[in-house]
């Protein structure tokens, strides 16, 4: 084990031209989360990283907060910011010497990571700091799969380069920081701004650096396209599923038939309440108003309003289902348990979820429905009434409902 410590530099200084965005591309929103944002966390979420440093642009101190304020507060409690530079050499020089003026150690690893990769991943991170503790310095790399061709000024081929012997780059890359940092100095000092990444520092100082292996999934956000890409590996990740319960009762009464699911059901007793009784729709609507929070069936259909008296207690379920439509949620599934000793609910079970369903406006194959009786325990058991409970799963848009 090393007692070295290990600091995360992200460079989000840049401001994005190729993205044709007017918010540079390390701010815009994937999924309800910043691209910064994703990658501060993937580093502060990291058991070896002790500190990060992010370098941001002048403009950017808002945007910052912003992306601060969507991690956990002990996580974005570690991070500290500096402001960058005109180009991405001059920005990582300024958080390297920010690092070394706030007491990080000459040889702290340093991990240079530009935040327009969000899906850094903790393996990769792992094997970037096992590979910095090796060498003068480490980079992430990938093989190249396509062909590759050298091409002339004038857009004829002039030659195919061995690609087996070629690799593209990624970060983060890692370096100790006193020898990055003097690397830095000097380049600046030598009037040197033309190198693309920082390992190309460490070997025109005479340094070795090593290579180990990259990950696909950290690549770089540089066109829409990039974010489309990004967008469909978190696609699920921007669903904001939510679910919930419902219970109901009711006794029986004199009648000759029961309201379950919307279908009626020939009994020997009948249902007692202020509308049809329908003790499998009221605990659905319940579990959907559940799902968004949104009070419970008492709230919208006081019982103390004539209109519902002996209403169809669709309509009840139909108001739940238009208020998540309304927020532009869709019912994923319904799911009810039917508690009576009688009156037999099976012959009645397709029917039923087919009613479901279509109040719903979703496919049968997602309304499922079973029954049980309570072995004559209880006021179910002494078929003195009926009980019901539902469960509602529905995925919103990600930020509808706080
Ligand atoms: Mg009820």
């Amino acid at each position: 084990m090393s007692d070295l410590s290990v600091v995360a530099l992200i460079v989000a200084a840049g401001r994005g031209a190729r993205m044709g965005a007017p918010t540079p591309k390390q701010f815009l929103d994937l999924g309800g989360r910043m691209v910064l944002s994703r990658a501060i966390a993937a580093f502060a979420s990291h058991p070896l990283v002790d500190r990060l440093m992010v370098v941001i642009h002048g403009d950017d101190a808002g945007r910052l907060a912003d992306a601060l304020a969507q991690l956990p507060p002990e996580m974005a409690a570690r991070v500290t910011s500096c402001t960058g530079g005109d180009s991405r050499q001059q920005s990582v020089h300024r958080g390297l010497e920010a690092l070394a003026g706030t007491g990080v150690a000459g040889n702290a690893l340093v991990l240079i990571h530009d935040a327009a990769r969000p899906f850094v991943g903790e393996s990769l991170i792992t094997r970037a700091i096992a590979a910095g503790r090796a060498a003068d310095g480490a980079i992430p790399v990938l093989p190249v799969v396509d062909t590759v061709a050298e091409v002339a000024a004038d857009g004829a081929l002039a030659g195919n380069p061995d690609r087996a012997r070629l690799r593209t780059v990624q970060t983060p890359q890692v370096f100790r920081l006193d020898a990055i940092v003097t690397a830095h100095r000097a380049a600046a000092e030598a009037g040197r701004s033309d190198f693309t990444d920082d390992a190309g520092l460490i070997r025109w100082r005479g340094g070795k650096v090593a290579t180990f292996a990259g990950c696909p999934e950290a690549f770089k956000l540089t066109t829409p396209e990039d974010v489309a890409r990004a967008d469909g590996l978190i696609g699920a990740a921007r669903t904001d599923i939510r679910t919930a319960t419902g219970y109901d009762v009711h006794a029986f009464g004199p009648g000759d038939h029961i309201m379950l699911g919307g279908v009626r059901i020939a009994h020997d007793r009948g249902g007692v309440g202020h509308s049809d009784a329908d003790v499998l729709l009221h605990a659905l609507t319940d579990a959907l108003l559940g799902c968004i929070a949104d009070g419970d069936i008492g709230v919208h259909f006081p019982p103390s309003d004539m209109r519902w008296k002996g209403a169809a207690s669709r309509v009840f379920l139909a108001e739940a289902v238009r208020r998540v439509t309304a927020l532009g949620g869709e019912i994923r599934h319904l799911d009810g348990s039917i508690v009576a000793e009688a009156p037999k609910v099976g012959p009645h079970r397709e029917a039923i979820r087919a009613t479901i369903a279509d109040i719903a406006g979703i496919d049968i194959g997602r309304v499922g429905l079973k029954a049980t009786t309570s072995e004559k325990l209880g006021f179910t058991g002494r078929r003195e009434g009926i009980a019901a409970l539902a469960t509602a799963t529905i995925a919103l848009p990600k930020g509808r409902l706080p």
